[in-house]
Parts: C-alpha cells; structure tokens; sequence
C-alpha cells in the first residue's frame, strides 16, 4: 500500500515559508508520495488584517505556482487548495474565495480565537498568559464547530491546535470535542492528522489519540498533512500518523478532486 496524500504545505506567498511549489514536489516524489495538495493560508478580504498570508491580489500567482509543479511533476498527482480561516463573519469571503478557482478542497483551520489572537502564533504567548486555557480550548472547539457546521470546508485542520505550547484546559473537554466530530460528520468533513505537532513544544500530532478515537468512533474520516513550510518538511513523520491512525482503528483516508470526497485503502 502506497502512503497517504500529504494535503497540507505551503508556499513562500504566506510570507513564512520557503522553498517553490516545484521544490516541494521534487521532494514528494523523493519521500515516495504519490499524492500531494498545496493548501497555503488563504487571504483576507483586508490585506492588513495580520502579516502570515498571501495578499488578495496574490491568489492568480499561487494557483499559477501550483499549476507549474503539476506540469513539471506529472507523475506527481498534485492538488490545488487553501487552508482557509474560519472566523465568525467571514462565511460571505470565504465563498467567495471558493468560487474564483475551481479547487480539489478547503482544509479549515481555526487559528483566531478572539480578534488579534491566533493560538499557534508565538508572538501571543504573553495573551495566553492573560487568559484561562479552559476559556481558549472552550472558544476554539465552538468555532471548530461553527467551521464543521457551515459546510464551507473538506477537512478541519489540525483539530487541538491550542496544545501547540504545552497549555491544557484543567477539565475534560471531551463533551465539547464530541460536539465539534457530531458536527464533522454531519457535513461530511474529515479531520487531518497534521504531524507539524511533533515539530512544536507539544510533540504530539493534531489531533492527540483521545480525540482522534473519538472522531473514529463517530465515523469522521481522515487526510494526513505534514503543514510543511519548507520542502524537506514534505511528507514528515508519515509513519507515525499511519500508525497512530491504524492504531485507533482507520482503515482509510480520504482523498479529494473538485471538491468531491473518495476513499483510499491507509
Ligand atoms: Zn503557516
Ligand atoms: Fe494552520
Ligand atoms: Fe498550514
Ligand atoms: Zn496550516
């Protein structure tokens, strides 16, 4: 059996990657994979509402970049997507952005728990400090839960980033994240099994084995990424996220085109 598609990578338009879409795919191809999407962060409606994403302007470059290493890789499957912001408010931006390139799918990821605080940013650690963890971890499951439930997307990305630092709620969460999986699967959206967590303080894949059973148990399927922002990051720590993904019980993934859901063998 062939590894899973690698769905999530980025490129040097977000401004805090490196590395061009064809150097990404030449190292696919050298790790084995068969299959990849390039999901970068999607842009605002308002270039300036923080500094880690293409501008608006920009999004004809990034599929024109996605475009070249699918000619240059044709051995290579190579999907076209966005790893979107899930905030409150932004439905109308968000279809909007959906509508202007006719991608393989969405991954939705919730970075923004309140205005000007994104969870993973190293730059708000000192707004962690100021704030319960059980009050984050509480605010981002009901925005992961709004993301699930608004249709908008095909995978949710790294579903507990908020551990990204080491900080935990001091109570069990689990009806929340119960909630959030309901919610997945009644969209027909999948989780990623994202192994940037292993590269964090954390050390652990998003989403962590408790919520990744859960999500088994309730039927939510699965992709796999390595939320790699530099080539050699493509396709990273692939066996552990098989194994902890076999290891709850999956037997497949899922893959994406046009927008339309199909099953592979893990
Ligand atoms: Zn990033
Ligand atoms: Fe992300
Ligand atoms: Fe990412
Ligand atoms: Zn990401």
């Amino acid at each position: 059996m062939g590894l899973p598609a690698d769905y999530h990578m980025h490129t040097p338009l977000c401004r805090h990657a490196s590395g061009e879409p064809v150097e990404y795919a030449a190292r696919a191809v050298e790790v084995g994979l068969s299959e990849i999407g390039f999901s970068d962060h999607s842009p605002m409606r308002v270039d300036d509402f923080d500094n880690w994403r293409m501008y608006a302007s920009q999004l004809d470059e990034y599929v024109e970049k996605v475009r070249k290493a699918q000619t240059d890789f044709p051995q290579l499957t190579i999907r076209l997507a966005l790893e979107v912001d899930y905030i409150p408010g932004h439905e109308d931006w968000i279809r909007e952005l959906a509508g202007r390139h006719p991608w393989d799918y969405f991954i939705g990821s919730v970075h923004y728990v309140a205005e000007n605080f994104a969870v993973d940013d190293p730059d708000k650690l000192s707004d962690w400090k100021r704030r319960d963890p059980l009050e984050v971890w509480t605010v981002y499951f009901e925005r992961l839960t709004a993301a699930a439930e608004s249709g908008l997307f095909n995978i949710i990305g790294h579903a507990d980033l908020p551990k990204k630092f080491g900080i935990h709620p001091d109570r069990d969460i689990t009806p929340l994240q119960e909630r959030f999986l309901r919610a997945a699967k009644d969209s027909d959206t999948a989780v990623e099994l994202n192994t940037a967590g292993l590269r964090k303080d954390c050390k652990e894949i998003y989403p962590c084995r408790h919520l990744l059973t859960q999500a088994f148990l309730i039927g939510v399927p699965i992709t796999f990424g390595a939320d790699a922002h530099q080539p050699g990051e493509v396709g990273m720590n692939f066996e552990e996220a098989i194994h902890l993904a076999r290891s709850v019980g999956y037997t497949h993934w899922c893959r994406f085109s046009g927008r339309t859901m199909s099953y592979a063998q893990i």
